[in-house]
Parts: C-alpha cells; structure tokens; sequence
C-alpha cells in the first residue's frame, strides 16, 4: 500500500501492511467500561500486521452488568482471548474455570485465554512491569524497593517483586489498603513486607533512602492532572537510584522529571503496557510480538 503526503509538495512513500478481515481471521480483544480510549487496539493490530497473522483486535464495551454474559459468549463466538480492564479485572475471577497463580494471588485477572477446557484467567501485569525492568536493574538478597500506592496495579507490583526476593515497603494514602497488601503477601507465603502512610513523611523518607528501587502505582501525576507529583520528600530521592512511574499518559510525568533532575535513572509506564499485552499476545497466538512495534503505536496514541 502507497501513503502520499503532499502537504508540502513532497510524495513520500511508505510501506503500511495490510490488515486482512475475512472468515480465517481470528478475534481477540479487550473488555473495559468506558473502553474508548484504550491504547490496546492500536498496540495488538499493529503487531498483527507486522506479523502478517490472521487475528485482529477489537475493544468491547461491556458494561459490569453484562460481564458474566459477555464472557460466556466468548467461546460459543470463537474469540480466542480478550484483556480485561476497568472495571472488570477483579469481577472475572469468579466467572472463569481456571485461574492462574499470579491471577489468584494479585486477585485480578488481565487476561483470558479460550481453551478446550474452558476459560483460563490469567495476571501478566507483575511480568509487564518486570521485563523492562530486568534490563535496567538486578536485584541481590539486599535489595529494597518502595512503592507508593496499593490499588490494583501496586498489587501485581508488590508480588512480583517479592517473588524476586525484594525487601518491599508500601506506602499509601490509605494505610489500612496498604496493610491489607501486606497481610495477602505474608499470607501467600513470602517474606514479609513493611505497610506505612504516605503521609507519614519520616518514615517514606527513610525507605526511600534505603531503596535502591522507587515505583510510583498512584494515580496521581495521571493525565489530566499532569501537574501533580505524589507527595513524597522528594529531596530523599537520589542520583543512581531507580524510579519507575506505572503512567504512561503522560510518558513523562513530573515525578520522573524531579528525579531525572535528581541524577535518578527512570522508566516511564509505556514498556509495561507493552509487555503485559506481549504476553497475552503470545498466550493467544503462541508467538512472541514484535515489542518495539507495539511500542511505537503505543507512543503514537
Ligand atoms: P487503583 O486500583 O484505583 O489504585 C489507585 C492508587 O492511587 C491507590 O493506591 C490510591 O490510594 C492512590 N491514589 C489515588 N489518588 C491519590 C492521591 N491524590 N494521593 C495519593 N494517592 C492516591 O488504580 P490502579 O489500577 O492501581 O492504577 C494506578 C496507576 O497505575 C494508574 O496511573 C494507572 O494508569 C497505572 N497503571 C499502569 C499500567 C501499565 O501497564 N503501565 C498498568 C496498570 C496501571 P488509596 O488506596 O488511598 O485510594
């Protein structure tokens, strides 16, 4: 297919694959309550066509009353799989024949994959957040990491790091959530993990000094309210440490500028949307994507 751009007298060329739609193409796609705005499309289509592979991905809008009906559908229409996201990922742990262990222990499912024996959900936020990571920082026995927040996307975070044999502290606004957090993280069985509020400035100053990895899974700093910064001692950051912000709308968010200006390494929320998606790519079509192709269109949207 031939792209031409003419604003400005110039025809450029450019090769786009086509992505083919007829009775061979398989369906995937994601579940979410509003879902209009959702990067997966974009990242799973982009890496289909790359690879020529008869799917295509499509977003569904199903409200919370219809998930139940909605997922049961899913193997009478031959959809291979779908993403969940808000506010589906918890309700659909009770609604699938099997779940995998990260799924039960962060008590949300991302992921569900149609198989002959039935529905299997599945969590591949905690691998998401990882894999990027990996590259960039190698814990040891010693290493200690702090994260701001206890929502949803701190609970796939705390669990894979404490599974890699990290010390962890949570830190949130509400204390009795990120004790909460704590408490299933003993009760699954690993080391345990520190809870203190946010608020509690001495002691998030403390933690952040001794962390050689700081992971920011709030909200806050999230577009619109782009301005933001999570109200932390900023000043206890330090130049080589890691901080790692979950949003990626903005990929630059005003706490990796205040560490980037702090001599701070730092990962934006972009590779983590890529990985978790990867690996429910390759769930669904037994092929590992083209990452850096997913990434592009996630950083075009
Ligand atoms: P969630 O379950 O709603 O949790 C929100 C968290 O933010 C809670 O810990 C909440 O504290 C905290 N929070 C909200 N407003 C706050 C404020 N004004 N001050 C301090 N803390 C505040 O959300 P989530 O699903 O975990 O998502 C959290 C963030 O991670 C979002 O920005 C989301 O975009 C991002 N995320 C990114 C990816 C990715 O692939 N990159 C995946 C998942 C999530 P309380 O408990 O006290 O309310």
């Amino acid at each position: 297919m031939t792209v031409s751009s003419e604003s400005d007298n110039r025809v450029d060329e450019v090769s786009v694959p086509i992505q083919v739609v007829n009775g061979a193409t398989r369906v995937v796609g994601v579940f979410g309550y509003p879902i209009e705005h959702s990067r997966s499309p974009a990242m799973h289509n982009a890496a289909f066509r790359q690879l020529g592979l008869p799917y295509i991905y499509v977003p569904f809008s199903v409200h919370p009353d219809q998930l139940s009906t909605a997922l049961f559908a899913l193997q009478s229409l031959g959809v291979v799989g779908v993403n969940l996201t808000i506010p589906h990922k918890e309700a659909a742990l009770g609604l699938v024949r099997h779940i995998t262990r990260e799924a039960a222990e962060v008590g949300a499912i991302n992921t569900i994959h149609s198989t002959s024996d039935g529905l299997v959900g599945d969590n591949t936020d905690g691998f998401g957040f990882y894999a990027p990571l990996q590259s960039l920082w190698q814990p040891d026995s010693n290493s200690r990491a702090i994260i701001l927040g206890a929502g949803g996307a701190a609970r796939s975070v705390a669990f894979k790091l404490v599974s890699e044999g990290v010390h962890v502290t949570i830190a949130n606004r509400s204390l009795d959530r990120a004790q909460k957090l704590a408490d299933a993280i003993q009760q699954a069985g690993y080391r345990s993990v520190d809870a203190i509020a946010l608020a509690d400035r001495p002691a998030v100053a403390a933690s952040i000094d001794s962390s050689e990895l700081v992971v920011n899974s709030t909200r806050v700093g999230m577009y619109p309210e782009i301005g933001e910064i999570p109200e932390i001692p900023i000043d206890a950051l330090r130049s080589g440490q890691m901080v790692y912000d979950l949003i990626y709308n903005p990929i630059q968010t005003r706490l990796l500028h205040e560490a980037e200006s702090r001599g701070c390494r730092t990962l934006n929320g972009a590779k983590m949307l890529v990985y978790q998606g990867a690996a429910a790519f390759e769930r669904w079509t037994g092929v590992w994507p083209p990452v850096d192709i997913m990434e592009e269109a996630v950083l075009k949207g």
